[in-house]
Parts: structure tokens; sequence; C-alpha cells
């Protein structure tokens, strides 16, 4: 939009939020912008009321270097400070017996200077005790709302506006007067609100920027800038760090339907945002000097810092309160098993951790309610159908906006805070709002401000400011900060408390395993142990019978005898395997350096291999190294080993078993390789697991030898893998880290 438009030009809302303020090339009334170039130091633009305020034609001035319109001193000071990288400050001048004060800024490489009634400058040593006074009467302040009281009750002893309001944005930028203090006369708007549109966003970004505003009289005559765009940058300028530049038509259209004649706007920001706004309005014309500006700008400031602290403090007391309650949880979380019975069951309950009507938990399907909440199905749908849909955490205070099932239990769960918890997609804990039962108080009714034309809606600023009174539904009391901060740490805590429960859960389980199997070892060895008497008995009977009485018995009793005679010593065999394998199991290491080859040789010799495998080329590694570890152990996984090896190659008609060893990852890996039948590579996790065999029944065994190779590697903190193929043979690798710690 053009500037300088705005007379000719019905103002739409759509337009409104994209008003191009910042640009208003005009000056109010009481003051000149004069922009120049801020290499040269030449005018390049001013406002056309030069001629009235300091006596200059216009027309004459522009071009001009700024030494010939201001006092040389000024704009020497200027340029000095412009040349060094100095902060320009405002410079006071007089012509004739009028004194004035011109304020310096820079927008665009240009400077803009603000030339005004300098008025009276302020006493230092009355500057001193309002100071100190409005510090001492903010610091008494009991709530923030006492502190906007006591903010609005000094501006007013220090400006003396008609009425001076304490402005709140709400989340939503609708505003409401949280202080006042005016002129008996006039009627309080203490208490009304006013829609977003009433402050739209160009104008809040502006008193972020600027601080203090003043428009000195409503009814002023703007003074246009000249020329209407910047030979410099040839755009029309932007001098929004302008504060004589004139006002939007819409606000002062605005603050004429409220009759007010003067106004004073000065922004309160906290944590870097708007907060809201100290607003004076008079109904006659009037004129605060820069210096006065500054003091209230330094109010706001104090003020602002003051909310700051008090915000903070109202956090932090809310929060340790809600830690408390949390630490009674936690307590209860840890003594009673069941989590959700831990929160709902007990005082106190999870709901006293923000203030609320009502809760629910949802936990591996199961839902329990505290309080004051929706039905039990109506809550399953919300969880089914809308939450399972949102993050970790969803909260709103007008649920039956985003969720319009919610308009059904609007009276119990207007206000929603919800966050997951658990291994469960689906596990919650919800609270639950009301709704608050509110009237708020409009300064005129807030939905009519425009009227529609040809589909498109005009903006006109309201007139009417009478007291309109609508009835809040669907809407709760918002969340706060601090009830976000507490819901996050009993989450935290929550889930603290799940992983912790998860992982003793496994350490007894495993406590329990580890017992179980002490015992078994303990039992399979006495019933080994125990089983050795019968057997002899069995085997020494079945011996006499063969060896005396052989002659006197049928074919299929000698049969029965031989088959008792093997069996017993098969029996024995396994006996004595079960025991080994107990045995590792329950004896402590005692470690020692040890000679593998000698071991190998050792377990060669043992199975008699010359005899019993005669065929069989046996190649020991005359070089394989030493190792740590418990010698009879050793031995007993060498000599399995090897006699499996022996074993399962013994049907070739080559058998060749090889004893060696190479160095890999700084480590000795040893090997028993042959080229018996080898078996199918998925066994090679199976085959060392007790009793568990993959040979044909061509080989005997008990199935129980790999299982004491692993165990006792196991025991010594190694390794023990296969590679095997069938038909081709297998070789097994074992490592035995040094267990010298
Ligand atoms: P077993 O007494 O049956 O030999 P092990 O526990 O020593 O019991 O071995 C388990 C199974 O692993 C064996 O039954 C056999 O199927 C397989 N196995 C072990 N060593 C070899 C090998 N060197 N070659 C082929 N198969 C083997």
């Amino acid at each position: 939009m053009a500037r300088g438009a705005y007379s000719e030009q019905e103002i739409t809302i759509t337009n409104c939020d994209r008003e191009p303020i910042h640009i208003i090339g005009k000056a109010q009334e009481h003051g000149v912008i004069m922009i120049c170039d801020m290499d040269t130091l030449s005018v390049s633009q001013c406002s056309e009321n030069v001629e009235n305020i300091l006596g200059f034609n216009h027309e004459s001035i522009l071009g001009e270097p700024l030494k010939q319109v201001l006092p040389k001193k000024v704009a020497k000071s200027f340029k000095r400070k412009l040349k060094n990288n100095e902060s320009l400050l405002p410079e006071k001048f007089k012509v004739g017996d009028q004194k004035f004060i011109c304020i310096p800024s820079i927008s665009q490489e240009l400077l803009i200077l603000d030339i005004e009634p300098s008025g009276k400058s302020l006493d230092p040593v009355r500057f001193q005790e309002q100071l100190t006074k409005i510090l001492t009467e903010l610091n008494d302040a009991e709530s923030v709302n006492d502190m906007c009281q006591q903010a609005a009750l000094l501006v007013k002893h220090l400006f003396d506006y008609d009425r001076i309001m304490i402005y709140k944005f709400d989340e939503d930028w609708n505003g409401e007067v949280v202080a006042e203090v005016k002129e008996p006369d006039l009627d309080s708007w203490l208490g009304l609100h006013y829609p977003a549109t009433d402050i739209p966003k160009p104008a809040r970004d502006i008193f972020m920027k600027q601080g203090v505003r003043i428009i000195s009289d409503v009814n002023y005559k703007a003074s246009p800038i000249i020329p209407e765009i910047s030979p410099i940058t040839g755009q029309p300028s932007d001098i929004s760090s302008s504060e004589l530049r004139a006002v939007s038509p819409i606000h002062i259209e605005y603050l004429q339907n409220m009759n007010v004649a003067a106004s004073l706007t000065a922004a309160i920001i906290l944590n870097g945002e708007l907060w809201g706004l100290v607003a004076c309005h008079n109904a006659t014309p009037k004129f605060i000097n820069y210096h006065q500006r500054q003091s209230c700008l330094f109010l706001t400031q104090v003020f602002s810092n003051k909310l700051a602290l008090k915000t903070t403090n109202l956090f932090l007391d809310k929060t340790s309160a809600s830690n408390e309650i949390r630490k009674k949880l936690v307590l209860q979380m840890t003594s009673i098993h069941n989590i959700v019975d831990a929160l709902c069951k007990f005082e106190p309950a999870f709901t006293d951790i923000v203030d609320c009507g009502g809760g629910a938990i949802v936990k591996g399907g199961e839902l329990c309610t505290y309080g004051d909440t929706p039905a039990i199905s109506e809550i399953v749908q919300l969880c089914n159908n809308f939450l399972v849909n949102k993050g970790t955490y969803f909260s709103s205070k007008s649920l039956s906006n985003v969720y319009p099932e919610a308009s059904k239990f609007k009276d119990k769960a207007s206000g929603i805070l919800s966050t997951r918890f658990g291994d469960e997609k689906e596990d919650y804990i919800i609270w639950f709002r009301p709704e608050a039962k509110e009237t708020v108080s409009w300064g005129g009714n807030p939905t009519k401000q425009g009227y529609i034309k040809d589909g498109v809606e005009y903006l006109t600023p309201r007139k009417s400011f009478e007291r309109w009174a609508e009835k809040v539904s669907g809407i709760a009391k918002p969340w706060e900060e601090y009830d976000y901060e507490a819901v996050s740490k009993l989450r935290e805590s929550i889930i603290h408390i799940l992983v912790k429960k998860q992982k003793d859960e496994i350490y007894s389980l495993n406590d329990r395993l580890v017992d179980a199997n002490k015992e078994l070892e303990a039992f399979s060895y006495s019933v080994s142990h125990d089983l050795r008497a019968p057997l002899r008995g069995i085997d020494g009977y079945a011996r006499i019978l063969k060896d005396h009485y052989m002659d006197r018995l049928d074919d299929y009793s000698k049969k029965a005898v031989n088959t008792i005679v093997r069996s017993a010593g098969e029996m024995d065999t396994m006996i004595d395997d079960i025991l080994s394998y107990s045995k590792v199991g329950q004896t402590q290491l005692s470690k020692q350096l040890l000679s593998i080859k000698q071991i190998a040789a050792n377990a060669i010799e043992a199975q008699n291999a010359e005899n019993n495998y005669p065929n069989t080329s046996i190649k020991l590694d005359e070089n394989l190294p030493k190792a740590v570890g418990d010698r009879r152990m050793i031995s007993q996984l060498i000599n399995n080993l090897i006699s499996n090896a022996l074993k399962y190659s013994s049907k070739e008609e080559y058998p060749a078993v090889e004893i060696s060893f190479f160095r890999e990852k700084e480590q000795n890996v040893y090997f028993i390789k042959d080229n018996g039948v080898g078996f199918d590579p998925k066994h090679q996790e199976k085959i060392f697991e007790l009793f568990s065999r993959v040979a044909s029944k061509d080989y005997m065994g008990s199935g129980i030898g790999l299982s004491i190779a692993k165990k006792v590697v196991d025991k010594h903190n190694g390794q023990l893998w296969v590679e095997t193929e069938p038909g081709k043979g297998s070789t097994f690798f074992f490592i035995l880290p040094d267990l010298e710690e």
C-alpha cells in the first residue's frame, strides 16, 4: 500500500495485520522528522512542519549540509560519533528562546532525527527519590496484580494522565486490563478484555522495538515527509525508530472513538516477549518530553524485571510444591509393586501434582481414574481416536476445539494435559480441568469489528466500548509453565522407576537361574554318584553270569547278558561325564601357566591313539604356546576335543587330526582340526548344549563332552567355536585370555 493512502482506502481486517505502519511517512504535529545521508550528513528528507517549528522553508533545506540547518556543534557531534562508531546520543540546542532536543537513530543507513521541544530535564535528586520509591513499592507488592496496581499508581503520580491502565496479553493476544488508576469521573475499565485485533501485530512489533510511544494530540494534523521517496534509497524510508512518527489512522480513529485526546504507551517485556502495556489516556492533548519518556521507559524496565522475578518465584514455589508431592509418589511407586495403584490409590495421588479436577492413567490396557473425569468409555475413545496421534505431551485449554466429541464432557474436561510413558505406545497419564464457568467482560462486542462487503471483511475501529459480557464455554483455566514442569518431571520419575523395576526383575530372575543351575549341578552330581553303586551291582552280577554261567544259557539269554554288560559300561561313561560336567560348575579355578602342548600330548596318549586309531595321522604343533588356566579343566577341554576329532574321523580312509594355533588380535587361537564326518553348520551352537548329539548312531557318545568343553572355556572367560562341513571335517577353535589380572 502506498504511503498516505489510508485516508482514501478502507482497511480490511486481512490487511490490517500487514499495515506498513513503519513507513507511514508523516510526523506528528509537535516535532520535526529530518532524515540525513549518513555519509555526507546532508538533509535528504524532512517533514513539512519544519517551517512552523524551526522556521525553515522545507524546500530550502533539502540537500543542505546538516550543519547549515542545526547548530554546528550538534552536527559536528553526530559526525564525530558516526565516524568513531560511537553510540549517538540526543543533543540539545536553542532556536531563539526555544529549547529543542534532537533525538538521533539509524535506519537503513539513514540518520533519522526527531526534533521536538526539549521541556524541562529531570532533577537528578528527585529522580533518585522516585527510583527508590518505585523499587520499594514494587518490592512490597504481594502478587503480580498488586505490582501492576502499584506501577499504575506511580505512572499516574509521575505523568498525571486521566487514566492509567496495565494491559496484559493472553496467549491469543487478547488483552485484559489488570490494573487501573483513573480520574473519578471516568468509568472503570478494570477487568475488561479487548480483542487481539485492537492491537495488531505490526503495532506490537513496534512496541517491542520502541518501548515508549506518545500521541500528544490525537486530533493532530500529520505533517508529510518530503519528498515521499528517499533520494538515497529510492524507497519510502523506514522510520519505525522515530518516536515522532505519525500513527496509523485506524489507531487514531480507535482512540477518538474512546474519547481519548492524548496517549502514552509503554511496552512491558518479559523474558524477551511482549507481556503487556502501560497504557495512559488523557481527555485533552498532552505532551510528555523526552526526559519524562526516558524515565517512563526506565520505570517499565524496572517493572519488567520485578515481574520476571515474581513469575520466576511463582514458578519456583509451584515447582517446589509439586516436587514434594512427586517425591511422595516416587516413594509409593517404589514400595508398591503396581505403579498404577501407587499413583491412584494412596495419598497423595498423581492428580495432586497439578491443579486439576481429576485424571486417568492408562497402562497395559487397564484404566484407572481419579477425581472428576469423563466416563471410562469416553476416555478410552479419547485415547484411541485422538491422543494416539499426538506426541509425548499434549495439552489444550479447550479440548472440544480440537476434538469436538469433548463438548459432551466439557464440564469435566475442557482442559487436558497428557503424557505418554512406559514401553507401550498406549500408556498415558491424563489430567483434566473443568470448564472455567467464567464470564468475560469485553470492552465492546469483540466480534463486531467490521462489516463484510463483496466477500471482504472491512475493519472499522470499534465505536462502542460499553461493557459487553460473554459467557465463556468449553474453556478451562490455561496450563502454566509450572504445570508442564511438574508433569514432565513426574513422567521422568515414572520411567526411571519402571526401568529400575525391570532391571531388578531381570537381576532377580538371573539370581534365581544361577541358584537353580547350581542346585541342578549338585543334584546331578549326587544322582550320578548314587547311581554308581547299583550300577556296579548290575555290572558285577552280569559279568559273573558272563564268565561262569554262559554255557548254561540259551542264545537269547546270552545276548541279553552281553547287552547288560555293554549298557552298564555305557552308563558308567555317562555317569563319569555327568560328574565332570557338574564338577566344572562347582569348582573354583586354580590358575597356573600351562603347557598346552604337553596337555595335548597327554590327551593323545590317554586315548591310546596308537592302538585305538592306528590309521590316524596326528600332527601336534611343536610350538603350541603356553596358556594360563586350571590344569584339570583345560586337560578336560583338550581331551574332549581331541577324542571327538579322533572318534569322528576314525571311519575315513586317511584320517588326519591336527592340533595347532595361530595369532589373531594379539591372542593365541588354538585349534583341533579333523577331516572326519563334520556336520551341518546350522548345529554350530546347539552341539555345545547338554545331551545334544548330531552324529549318527555309528558313533557312540553321551552328548556331554562339548558342554563340558564350553563350560570350561566360559569359566575361563574364553571363547570356543567350530567351523565344519558335512563330510569334510571340523575344526574346533578356542581362546583362553590371560587370566592373570
Ligand atoms: P558326544 O559324546 O556325542 O561326542 P559331544 O558333546 O562331545 O558328545 O559332542 C556333541 C555332538 O557334536 C556330537 O554328538 C557330534 O554330533 C558333534 N561333534 C563333536 N565333535 C565333532 C567332530 N570333531 N566332528 C563331527 N562332529 C562332532
